[in-house]
């Protein structure tokens, strides 16, 4: 089976009853998306896709099948072995290879550190954003990332580039492994994120970026709920001109 049909089958099954809307939430590294745009999913009813778990799966493989990062055609063929899998609520936030589940590993520091070279390769992106938007087709989905208003899902219904300044987010990245926000590892972080920032801005194909059409949100000093609460208003906003307009399903 290969990536694609395994990423577009969650456990839970689709119904009907998913709200028919696209949620585009982009933004850099540790600015929440994951975290805002899983907890809005739950609430609107929504599938959710991490899609950086596909990034950083390919990253991860590449360096233990011995493929150079900077090979795109090479790493780009391992992304039939990569497939995502749903968590307890049936959100897409969870990576396996070859069966396993490699959530835990692909996220770790050292594959931070190599994900971008990556995920500049065009053969990477060409590949993983097909995977994406197969998964966009079937029904209603949060879907986050780097470029998914501006490339992978250019109609969405909604888009949201979340952003943090970079000494919030590496204070962030820091409690979420654990470590003291104001300890030396908070430093190392932080120019990780940057260094990260200025690949994936720099890039020449899909570069981090918000579309013209995003909204903006800077959550230095917002409580996470706040957070949710206005993307989930957003949506719930947008769903309610939709269906005034009778026009659900518009722009894609
Ligand atoms: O979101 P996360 O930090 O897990 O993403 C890891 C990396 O994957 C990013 O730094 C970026 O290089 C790449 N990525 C991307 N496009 C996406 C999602 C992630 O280029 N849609």
């Amino acid at each position: 089976m290969t990536a694609t049909a395994r990423a577009g089958t969650p456990a839970r099954r689709v119904t009907a009853a998913v709200p028919d809307v696209r949620i585009a939430i982009d933004g850099p590294g540790s600015s929440g998306k994951s975290s805002v745009g899983m907890a809005a999913a739950l609430i609107l009813g929504l599938r959710f896709v991490d899609t950086g778990l596909l990034y950083r799966a390919l990253a991860w493989l590449a360096t233990r099948r011995g493929i150079a990062l900077d090979d795109g055609p090479g790493v780009a063929a391992l992304a039939p072995d990569v497939e995502l899998a749903p968590d307890a609520d049936g959100r897409l936030a969870r990576v396996r290879v070859d069966g396993r589940d490699v959530t835990r590993s692909v996220r770790a520091a050292a594959v931070d550190r190599m994900v971008s070279e990556v995920a500049r390769q065009p053969d990477v992106r060409t590949a993983l954003v097909s995977v994406q938007r197969r998964l966009a087709a079937d029904a209603g989905i949060v879907m986050v990332g780097r470029d998914i208003g501006t490339v992978v899902l250019p109609g969405a219904d909604l888009k949201v580039y979340l952003d943090a300044s970079a000494a919030e987010r590496a204070r962030r990245r820091a409690l979420e492994r654990g470590l003291d926000p104001e300890g030396p590892e908070t430093a190392a972080i932080r120019a990780d994120l940057e260094r990260r920032d200025a690949v994936d801005s720099g890039r020449a194909i899909a570069p981090l970026r918000p579309a013209d059409d995003a909204i903006v949100l800077v959550t230095d000093g917002m409580p996470f709920d706040v957070v949710v609460e206005h993307v989930v208003e957003l949506a719930r906003a947008r769903l309610a001109a939709a269906a005034a307009d009778g026009v659900e399903g518009r722009g894609r």
